[in-house]
C-alpha cells in the first residue's frame, strides 16, 4: 500500500491511499485517508514526503529501442529499464531498426525479445511499405517515413492512401479498437542530399555554424509534408469511394516530432476544418529537446545536438510551448534515439536520447509556470494512450481495477543531471549540467517495482 499520497484520479489530484496487489497487476483498491487501518491488504506500506505525487505510468509513443544488430547502442532490456527511471511504463518502439520490422516474421522475433527482456510494457511498431501496404491486417501501430524509399518503392501518397484502405476494412469489421499510423514528416525532395555534405569534424563544425542543419533540413521541408499527409487525410471521400467503407475517427494519423511554429499553425487550422466533420483523427506529437533546446544550443552541444527534424529557432520553441500550454499539441513524445558518444563523434548519427529526462523536463516547464501537472498526465500518459488505443486496459489513468502502472514523483526535487546517472546504454544526455525537477523515486509497472532510488 502507498500511503497517504496525491494522486491522479480523472483528471484531478486527491490525496487517498493505493492499495496496488502485486500479484495481479492490479490496483485493488483506492481509500481515503481516515481509512488508514486497512492492514489486512497490504504486507509492504510505503510512506513518501508530502509533497510527492502519485501519476499514471507514463505512456511514449516515440523510442528507438534498437536492439537485433545494434545491441551495442541500446537493448530491449536497456531501454526499457532507462523508461522505468524516466517514470515511463508503456513505449511504442519504432521500426527502423537493423534489419528493420516490416513484415509479420521479425516482428513476432521482435516480440518474443520484448517479453523476454522489457521490464515495462514495449509494443512494436511496424514499418510501412510499398510491399505491406495490403496486408496490413490486424496491425495497430504502424510507421510511415513519408517520401523515402524502401527497396524499390517510395512511399508516396498512393502507397500511404492503399494502407488507410486497407486500415478502414479491418476497423469496419470491429475486431480491431483503432489503427495508428505515425508519419515522420520531412519530404525528401526539399532536402540537401546527404552525399553533398562532407565535413571532417561535425563537433568542430556544428559550434561555429548552428544554423546548417536548418539550411540543409529547412522548415519548408516539415511544412510540405504536413501539408501531403493533411491533404490526404481530407481525400476521405475518395479512399471511401474507392473502398466502399466510409472514413473513420478509429483510423488515427499522427504527426511524429512537430518542431517548426509553421507546421504547428498548418497541424491546427486542419484541426479546426476537421472538427466540423466525422472523418480519419489527425494528433501530433511534440519532442521535450523542440520544447527546450534550438539551434543556438549547437554551439554548446555540437554534434551531440545534431537530430531530425533539426532544432529550430527560439520562435519555433516559444511557439511550441505556447501551443501546449493551451492544449492545442495533444502528446509529448521523446524520439528517443540513443548513439553512443564515439559515433556521434566520428559519423554523426542524427538522434539523441530522452526517455529519462523527459518527465523531468515537463515537471520543470511546470515549475516555471508553463504546465499545470494535470496537463502532463494529458499530454504524456492519458492522451498517447487513447491515440494508441489502450486506455480501456486502465492505461493513462489511475483507477480501482486499473493495470498498476504508476510513477512517484516529487516535483519540487531539484536534480542535477549528469551523463554518469543515465541507465540507457548510450550514458549521455544533451540535458548534462541542467537542473531538472521532480526525478522519479518509483516506478510501478504491472504492481511490480521496476525502478526505485
Ligand atoms: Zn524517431
Amino acid at each position: 500500500m502507498i500511503k497517504d499520497i496525491l494522486t491522479y484520479l480523472n483528471g484531478n489530484f486527491q490525496r487517498v491511499n493505493l492499495v496496488i496487489d502485486s500479484d495481479t497487476g492490479i490496483i485493488k483498491n483506492i481509500t481515503k485517508t481516515t481509512q488508514l487501518s486497512e492492514k489486512a491488504d497490504s504486507d509492504l506500506i510505503l510512506k513518501y514526503p508530502n509533497r510527492a505525487m502519485a501519476l499514471p505510468g507514463m505512456i511514449d509513443v516515440h523510442v528507438h529501442f534498437r536492439d537485433l544488430n545494434q545491441k551495442h547502442k541500446e537493448t530491449i532490456a536497456s531501454g526499457s529499464q532507462a523508461a522505468a527511471a524516466g517514470g515511463v511504463t508503456t513505449a511504442f518502439d519504432m521500426p527502423n531498426k537493423e534489419p528493420p520490422i516490416t513484415d509479420k516474421n521479425n516482428l513476432r522475433s521482435l516480440e518474443k525479445l520484448i517479453s523476454r527482456d522489457a521490464c515495462i510494457e514495449v509494443h512494436p511498431y511496424l514499418q510501412l511499405t510499398a510491399e505491406n501496404s495490403l496486408t496490413l491486417e490486424k496491425y495497430q501501430w504502424i510507421k510511415i517515413y513519408f517520401g523515402h524509399t524502401f527497396g524499390a518503392s517510395e512511399i508516396n501518397e498512393t502507397v500511404i492512401e492503399e494502407a488507410f484502405k486497407t486500415a478502414l476494412l479491418q476497423l469496419s469489421s470491429l475486431t480491431t479498437e483503432n489503427v495508428t499510423f505515425t508519419v515522420h514528416c520531412e519530404d525528401p525532395q526539399l532536402l540537401v542530399n546527404k552525399s553533398q555534405i562532407i565535413i571532417e569534424n561535425w563537433d568542430d563544425f556544428l559550434k561555429t555554424n548552428p544554423t546548417k542543419l536548418n539550411e540543409w533540413r529547412p522548415k519548408k521541408a516539415e511544412v510540405s509534408a504536413i501539408k501531403k499527409i493533411i491533404m490526404l487525410i481530407f481525400n476521405d471521400k475518395k479512399i471511401e469511394k474507392e473502398c466502399s467503407v466510409p472514413p473513420s475517427s478509429k483510423l488515427k494519423v499522427h504527426i511524429a516530432h512537430l518542431s517548426t511554429k509553421e507546421g504547428l499553425h498548418i497541424f491546427l487550422e486542419a484541426k479546426e476544418m476537421q472538427s466540423k466533420k466525422n472523418s480519419i483523427s489527425l494528433s501530433a506529437e511534440v519532442t521535450p529537446h523542440h520544447l527546450w533546446f534550438d539551434q543556438n544550443s549547437l554551439k554548446k552541444l555540437g554534434v551531440l545536438g545534431k537530430v531530425n527534424p533539426p532544432l529550430r529557432m527560439k520562435s519555433d520553441v516559444t511557439s511550441l510551448r505556447l501551443a501546449l500550454k493551451n492544449g492545442q499539441i495533444p502528446v509529448v513524445a521523446t524520439d528517443h534515439a540513443p548513439h553512443l558518444l564515439e559515433e556521434k563523434k566520428e559519423s554523426a548519427p542524427s538522434g539523441m536520447p530522452g526517455i529519462e529526462t523527459a518527465l523531468p523536463s515537463l515537471i520543470t516547464l511546470h515549475r516555471k509556470g508553463l504546465l499545470r501537472m494535470e496537463q502532463i498526465v494529458e499530454v504524456y500518459s492519458t492522451n498517447p494512450a487513447r491515440l494508441m488505443g489502450i486506455h480501456q486496459l486502465g492505461r493513462g489513468n489511475i483507477s480501482k481495477g486499473g493495470v498498476a502502472n504508476l510513477v512517484i514523483v516529487d516535483p519540487k526535487e531539484e536534480w542535477k543531471v549528469r551523463n554518469d546517472d543515465i541507465i540507457s546504454k548510450c550514458g549521455w544526455t544533451p540535458f548534462d549540467g541542467e537542473i531538472l525537477h521532480g526525478r522519479p523515486l518509483i516506478t510501478f509497472c504491472k504492481g511490480k517495482i521496476v525502478f526505485e532510488r
